[in-house]
């Protein structure tokens, strides 16, 4: 039935029959380690992956199954693994595909902390990554060797608010039988479906606009269930055979359901970056609001995009969904219901305004998050960038005149004249 509903009506229902003990109308938090075995057998079976069911909240949750579920069915994939944050999720999504000496090809426009991840972090898992400008497809598939096993991009990039042309892209990583992976978190499935435009798999921080309120940490992984994982030998993970559950291979036991059945039976189970139950009551909570509020989102931060490019004291503002940006094209194509609502703007007076301009907003709060229904805002050369040289920082669209923000759904009146009271401030 979940095939005929509308975004709205997935968003609120998917995964979320009445309990069946009890007839709860919400999922209840089922906050529960463990669960009885009916006898020895039915152990044995669920242990050998013979039959689906709970043993330990570890692998499987049903308060976190009903969100697995949902989000599945708003993004079209076959199945999702959620997991402990964003940023867990990006490792397990890459765990099944990955082993050392491979790598991936990354968008050089992410999030800071995923360009960390991929440059420092997965090296020491023997992880390569190379990052390429994904908008030169040429030098894409220049990128790509035998060793590539995924392309990874965000769809709307942190902390430009650019965007990324997943069809095009999809047909380099397609030519080449590797998977792309796609971060839709600033997207979200509202403004942006990656799996019907040829995307492999989707990631999401949960904790953004997923939530939508600043008050969980969590990511899923979600399988769109197309990938052919036994067309090569490049992913014996899900191809031959596993030892640790007695030679059974995941793509002929589970066909569309390998990779999701992998990222619980082995991910969860033995990198544990597990989504608590209490997180997957609140998202599921958020998520119900989630076309409410990315309207509400795209259509502010038009109007504050456009304010912004249309006063003095700015002098460049990066929102994708202004005809100035040279990604307009690509956004409204890709992205026509909206470009999203976060992005960078230049204030005139450099490092100084912009930290000024900072400590002078009222109503935005000065925060290292996104996708709040509050307005954030966050200079990021003296905070989350402030690491890196000034180069590095221009490079990650971070440099010291740029502040980055949020844009929330509260009355765009009160965020206008809030912005219009600190940069007179900052720029006196
Ligand atoms: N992806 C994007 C686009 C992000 O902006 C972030 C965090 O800001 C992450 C992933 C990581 O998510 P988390 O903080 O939930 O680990």
């Amino acid at each position: 039935m979940t095939e005929t509903w509308g975004f709205d009506t997935l968003a609120i229902h998917a995964g979320a029959a009445p309990d069946p003990a009890t007839g709860a109308r919400q999922v209840p938090i089922y906050q529960t380690t463990a669960y009885v075995f009916k006898d020895a057998d039915h152990a044995a079976r669920l242990f050998n992956l013979q039959e689906v069911g709970y043993i330990y909240s570890r692998l499987t949750n049903p308060t976190v199954g009903a969100l697995q579920a949902r989000v599945a069915a708003m993004e079209g994939g076959v199945g999702a693994v959620c997991c402990s944050s964003g940023h867990a999720a990006q490792i397990m999504a890459l765990f099944p595909l990955m082993a050392p000496g491979r790598n991936i090809v990354a968008s050089t426009r992410l999030y800071g902390g995923t360009i960390t991840q991929f440059s420092q972090t997965i090296r020491r898992f023997g992880w390569g990554v190379k990052f390429v400008d994904l908008d030169d497809l040429e030098a894409v598939k220049a990128a790509i060797d035998d060793d590539t096993r995924a392309i990874f991009c965000e769809s709307i990039s942190n902390p430009g608010g650019y965007v990324t042309d997943i069809p095009a892209v999809a047909k380099v990583a397609d030519a080449a039988g590797i998977p792309l992976i796609v971060d839709n978190t600033l997207a979200t499935p509202f403004l942006c479906k990656p799996i019907e435009m040829g995307a492999t798999l989707v990631v999401h921080s949960l904790t953004k606009y997923m939530t939508g309120n600043g008050t969980v940490t969590g990511g899923v992984v979600v399988d769109s269930g197309k990938f052919d994982w036994s067309a090569s030998d490049k992913f014996p993970s899900l191809s031959a055979p596993e030892p640790a559950y007695h030679g059974l291979t995941f793509h002929q036991t589970f066909g569309n359901m390998a990779y999701t059945f992998h990222g619980i039976a082995i991910g969860l189970r033995d990198l544990g970056m597990t989504m608590n139950p209490q997180a997957a009551h609140y998202t599921l909570m958020g998520i119900e609001t989630l076309g409410l509020r990315m309207e509400k989102h795209v259509e502010n931060a038009v109007k504050v995009a456009q304010w912004l490019e249309n006063d003095p004291r700015v002098t460049a503002v990066t929102y994708a969904g202004l005809p100035s940006s040279p990604w307009h094209e690509t956004a409204a194509r890709v992205y026509p219901k909206g470009a999203g609502a976060l992005f960078t703007f230049a204030v005139k007076g450099g490092y100084e305004a912009c930290v000024k301009l900072v400590d002078n907003l009222a109503l935005f709060s000065h925060v290292a998050n996104l996708g709040d229904t509050r307005s954030l805002v966050i200079h990021s050369a003296s905070t989350t960038h402030r690491q890196l040289t000034v180069e590095q920082q221009i490079a990650a669209g971070a440099g010291p005149d740029v502040v980055r923000l949020s844009i929330g759904i509260e009355n765009i009146e009160d965020l206008l004249a809030d912005l219009d009271q600190a940069l007179a401030a900052a720029t006196a």
